[in-house]
């Protein structure tokens, strides 16, 4: 459903990745972990059209996207921090995305309501986001990226911001939540425990390239080199 293939990143003469294949079946969930400044959030911002990628093809059910701008990609990005516009209601900002799309105002406000309802923020339409708790606002911005039904959703480390045991109980919420709708997703995060909790495959990611992509427990249990071998090592 998802193709990626020789997808190369460079700022200037600094390669941030190079060659990168993945493929996602409809519906699965891909986390991608690596240490920090490996260029998870460039790869994210690469997908989402955010950042033009130097070479490679980004293929979506079919459709090669790559040279889509962002704006025409059915693609959704989210990011750590939930960026809601403060001075509009939990409806309005759900909505917002909604308006590019060729869809009536009163549909919109019909749409929007329904992902409210899905995120469990039922009652906060009229509330202002200043109103809600983190945990609430970054549930908002899902349901805002749900709303407008791209074909991939992505995370770029949505619950960073979020007390551990928040981060904990988010996790199987929108793990049940994508699985429910069945959204097409990629998770980055730094956090091992976390990827493995999301992802019906994780891909390690570090030197520019995936070192590994597997089931949770391949990469645990049967790691392809010691890169990954000792980067799971003391996790349980
Ligand atoms: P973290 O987990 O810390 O967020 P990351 O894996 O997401 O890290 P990136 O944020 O993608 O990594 O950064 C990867 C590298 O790309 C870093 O060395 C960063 O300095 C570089 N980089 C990112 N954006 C730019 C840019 N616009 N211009 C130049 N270099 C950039």
């Amino acid at each position: 459903f998802i193709t990626l293939q020789h997808a190369s990143k460079s700022f200037g003469d600094e390669v941030i990745f190079k060659h990168v294949q993945a493929q996602l079946s409809k519906g699965e969930i891909l986390s991608i972990v690596g240490p920090s400044g490996s260029g998870k959030t460039t790869l994210l911002r690469c997908l989402a059209g955010l950042e033009p990628f130097s070479e490679g093809d980004f293929i979506i059910d079919n459709q090669n996207v790559t040279k889509l701008t962002a704006n025409k990609r059915p693609v959704s990005l989210v990011f750590q921090q939930a960026l809601l516009f403060p001075h509009m209601t939990i409806l309005d900002n759900v909505a917002y995305g909604l308006t590019f799309q060729k869809i009536k105002k009163e549909e919109r406000g019909k749409q929007a309501q329904e992902f409210i309802e899905k995120v469990g923020l039922k009652g906060y339409e009229k509330s202002f986001p200043h109103e809600l708790s983190g945990g609430q606002q970054q549930r908002v911005s899902l349901a805002r990226s749900l709303a407008i039904s791209p074909d991939l959703i992505l995370l770029d480390e949505p619950f960073s911001s979020l007390d551990p045991k928040l981060r904990h109980e988010m996790r199987d919420w929108v793990r049940k939540l994508l699985k429910s709708q069945q959204m097409t997703a990629i998770f980055v995060t730094h956090d091992r425990e976390e990827a493995m909790q999301m992802g019906d495959r994780v891909g390690v990611f570090h030197d520019g390239v995936f070192q590994q992509i597997g089931t949770p427990q391949d990469v645990y249990r049967s790691p392809v080199n010691p890169f990954v071998a000792t980067f799971f090592s003391d996790c349980l």
